[in-house]
């Protein structure tokens, strides 16, 4: 079955398929690096990560392009109000790249740690102010765009006589404009509907840069549209990002696009639904705004306790990512033992030493062959995680049948062995990225362990007990566990 996705902009489940065959570009907007991300991004990032994946695994060359906004953000859609970037820097003292590097630090540990895979291109706002002043100058001159007192404005109202603004979102101009009629600050726009490409910037104003029309920054939307253009081309195959940014941002890039060269941009563009806890959006006023840091460590008064970051994905991998999810301690908790019992089911299945069936192909066989077209059926069906994991649960079954001895081994042959093992890593870990946290946990354990004994041996021979030490050593050799004396006096262990 070929990969079908949901497409915002024909509003249908489609086949995908790529510009250039074997190669797909993906640009998914990044983040605004003046706080901390928080959960509901994370959920974003990481979905957009299981995306990039799958194509991946399906064999295809990714350019995976993520934007980092470090300039011209503004509080407000339409491109007024105030730089994020700069407020925060007067709240915290810091330059406002000492904010965007603080950030962005931040940012990549937290992908680092919820071990999602890096963008091939990672391009800032501020490191592309060139081809953002080339965008305007195009709209410029092909009639979309007008100048007053420095600053440059999107002419929505000429863009829609002959496009379509709307096309993404599916609003309608002249009810926009009624809503936006009564709002300050308008003053220099034709139309209310109309947003900044390019704002004059006062003295006080700390970033800005030259331009054909004096100093200013660069209106938000624009950057992700130069940036995606000089990356991928005119025309590229996927558009990510949350679903709060369907309108107005992805909306004035497509117009952006296509006033500048005729071409939208993306032709499939995916969103990401919004992450809410105990039935709430997250916001920082009501108090339930969790760091994806504070799941970890479960220092929030909201936690029962810290998960694993793989919980928290498991969590998110157990919606489709288009719907909107809530979750709660409730939830965290069921998922950690679901999560606990596909990684149980991992680690039973490497170590099976099984007599296999090597003659013929079982009915077992079959099933598991068929859970695994399942697998990838469902990731087909616009990346359905919730019924892949639901797969992997069957599998999993399978696995404590045969450890049970309910299934004889000769019921299973090492193809059928060998398709449930890799089924089970494949999407576990490289698909969804999620990680055997119990086995690293279970490796630190067995290091204590081991530290122990080899302190004990360590007493055994200042006291010239040999034979205690010798014996320590040789059970130790026997449990496959091999000491090494280091030249600095101390021993290292590994497994043989
Ligand atoms: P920001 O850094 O706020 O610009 O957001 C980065 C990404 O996270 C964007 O794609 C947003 O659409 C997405 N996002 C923001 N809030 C949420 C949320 N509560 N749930 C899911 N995604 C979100
Ligand atoms: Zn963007």
């Amino acid at each position: 079955m070929p990969l079908k996705v949901y497409n915002t902009l024909t509003r249908q489940k489609e086949e995908f398929k790529s510009i250039i065959p074997n190669h797909v570009g993906l640009y998914v907007c990044g983040p605004t690096v003046y706080s901390e991300p928080h959960v509901g991004n994370l959920r974003t990032f990481s979905s957009f990560d299981m995306i990039y994946r799958y194509l991946t695994f399906l064999g295809y060359k990714v350019r995976y392009v993520r934007n980092i906004t470090d300039a011209g953000h503004l509080t407000n859609e339409r491109g007024e109000g105030v730089n994020r970037m700069e407020s925060q820097a007067k709240l915290e003292s810091l330059e406002p790249m000492e904010i965007v590097q603080k950030y962005t630090v931040s940012f990549h540990r937290i992908m680092d740690a919820f071990n999602t895979i890096p963008p091939t291109i990672e391009p800032t706002a501020t490191g592309h102010i060139v081809e953002q002043i080339e965008m305007i100058e195009t709209l410029l001159k092909n009639g979309f765009a007008y100048e007053v007192s420095g600053s440059v404005y999107f002419d929505v109202k000429k863009y829609n006589d002959q496009h379509n603004y709307g096309v993404l979102s599916g609003r309608n101009i002249d009810e926009l404009m009624a809503g936006y009629r009564d709002l300050d600050g308008q003053e220099e726009k034709r139309n209310s509907i109309d947003f900044a490409l390019w704002k004059k910037a006062s003295p006080e104003h700390i970033m800005q840069w030259n331009s054909p029309w004096g100093k200013g920054f660069p209106g938000w939307h624009l950057e992700c549209s130069a940036m995606s253009t000089k990356y991928l081309g005119e025309t590229f195959d996927i558009h990510g990002g949350g679903m709060d940014l369907k309108f107005p941002h992805h909306e004035c890039e497509i117009a952006q696009n296509t006033g500048s060269c005729k071409h939208g941009g993306a032709k499939y563009w995916l969103h990401t639904n919004m992450l809410n806890f105990n039935g709430q959006k997250m916001s920082k006023s009501l108090g339930n705004s969790i760091l994806p840091m504070e799941f970890v460590s479960g220092n929030h008064p909201l936690l029962d306790k810290g998960y694993a970051p793989s919980v928290l994905k498991f969590l998110f991998l157990q919606s489709h990512y288009s719907s909107e999810l809530d979750i709660n301690v409730k939830g965290l908790q069921d998922a950690e033992k679901g999560l606990k019992r596909l990684m149980e089911a991992v680690d039973i299945v490497n170590s099976l030493q099984l007599t296999v069936n090597s003659a013929s192909k079982t009915e077992l066989d079959s099933k598991i062959e068929s859970i695994a077209a399942a697998c990838k059926e469902c990731m087909d069906d616009d990346f359905n995680t919730a019924k892949t994991i639901g797969n992997l649960f069957e599998l999993s079954t399978i696995v404590n049948s045969l450890k049970g001895g309910q299934v004889k081994p000769e019921e299973i042959s090492s193809t059928g062995l060998d398709l449930l093992k890799a089924t089970l890593h494949n999407y576990l870990f490289d698909v969804f990225g999620l990680r055997n946290e119990n086995a690293a946990l279970s490796n630190n354990k067995l290091d204590e362990a081991i530290q122990v004994l080899i302190g004990l041996r360590k007493d055994a021979k200042a006291k010239k007990d040999f034979v205690t030490s010798d014996k320590i050593r040789n059970e130790l050799g026997a449990a496959g566990i091999n000491l090494k004396d280091e030249k600095d006096g101390g021993m290292s262990w590994s497994l043989s």
